[in-house]
């Protein structure tokens, strides 16, 4: 079974390590041709020039970029996606997509003889080096079959949603709770911190009640309190999530304030501190707008 993955940013570059790890031929591309040629010298794994290069002789072709957007543009031209994937090929998108541009895709490549599956992940860089991601798969139940082996090379809880775009729709519902409970939790701690708790108590008891999340249990006592702030999922990239999330409900008529308001949060968020900050760092707004730091330590009490 050959396998191309194309787009070794953040998480792609681990889940395409578990795949010439699992000693699968590999074949890769990525746009800034210096990493797919680090990876291949490092993994083995044979460079393409080219998206149809990477494409030609692919059985399972994977692609990994930020939006929908950008396969659109991977696909087009002499040189694209589309020239080179072979008629019976399955084209497995493991972007955090859009499900109109899914469907859209799906269409195209189907006339072509080529399945489409939309299957956007979750679990982060840490998932994916272990090979613990959650895949959310939307398509054919016999197109999942066809690239199950490859899935479980990096995927630990692979799901079948339903229709193209259902992974995509999953996937965009899951980081806009994500999303919530960053914000939300900033301003809970905040609070706190000028009520004079130390967050670093406040969160050890809200993760011992009914107010706990995985942003309270692991984002905020390692990447907050610590101040670390590690770069591992670009703000942008949620901020993208939960615009889609938010699109949906609004397509499908579901009153959504707090999924819509989140949406514009992040908006701001993105604009105010760029492309590179991570989502978590959406919490320092919450944190400018308070006038106060969510450090562990003595309570610092605010009376304002
Ligand atoms: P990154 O921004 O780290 O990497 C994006 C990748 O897409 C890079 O390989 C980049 O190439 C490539 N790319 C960007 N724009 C273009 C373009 N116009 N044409 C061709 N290639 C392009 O993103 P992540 O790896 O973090 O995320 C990828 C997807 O996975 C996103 O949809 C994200 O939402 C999702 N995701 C990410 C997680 C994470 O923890 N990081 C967790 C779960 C899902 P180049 O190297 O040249 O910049």
């Amino acid at each position: 079974m050959n396998v191309a993955f194309l787009g070794l940013g953040s998480i792609g570059l681990p889940m395409a390590r578990r795949i010439a790890g699992a000693g699968l031929p590999l074949t890769v591309w990525n746009r800034t041709a210096s990493k797919a040629a680090d990876f291949a010298r490092e993994s083995g794994a044979r460079l393409a020039e080219t998206p149809a290069e990477a494409a030609r002789g692919a059985d399972i072709v994977i692609t990994c970029f930020p939006s929908s957007r950008e396969l659109l543009e991977v696909m087009a031209g002499e040189q694209g996606l589309m020239a080179g994937l072979a008629r019976g090929a399955v084209l497995l998108d493991c972007t955090s997509g859009d499900p109109a541009n899914s469907r859209m895709i799906a269409e195209r490549v189907e006339v072509h003889g080529v399945s489409f599956m939309d299957a956007p992940v979750s679990g982060g860089v840490a998932g994916a080096v272990k090979g613990e991601l959650t895949v959310m798969c939307g398509g054919e139940a016999e197109t999942l079959e066809r690239v199950r082996p490859v899935l479980e090379t990096f995927g630990k809880k692979i799901v079948h949603c339903g229709d193209v775009g259902t992974g995509d729709a999953l996937k965009a519902m899951n980081n806009a709770l994500l999303a919530i409970h960053v914000w939300s939790t900033g301003e809970a701690l905040a609070t706190l911190t000028k009520a004079g708790v130390d967050p670093a108590i406040a969160l050890d008891v809200i993760n011992a009640s009914s107010g706990r999340s995985n942003t309270s249990m692991n984002l905020f006592p390692e990447r907050v309190l610590t101040r670390a702030f590690p770069r591992t999922f670009r703000l942008a990239l949620l901020e993208k999530d939960i615009g889609i999330a938010a699109g949906i409900a609004r397509e499908l008529r579901v009153p959504s304030p707090i999924t819509q308001l989140a949406a514009e949060l992040f908006t701001m968020a993105r604009a105010e501190l760029g492309e590179v900050a991570d989502h978590v760092e959406a919490v320092r707004i919450v944190e400018q707008w308070a006038g106060t730091e969510i450090i562990a330590g003595p309570a610092r009490g605010d009376s304002a």
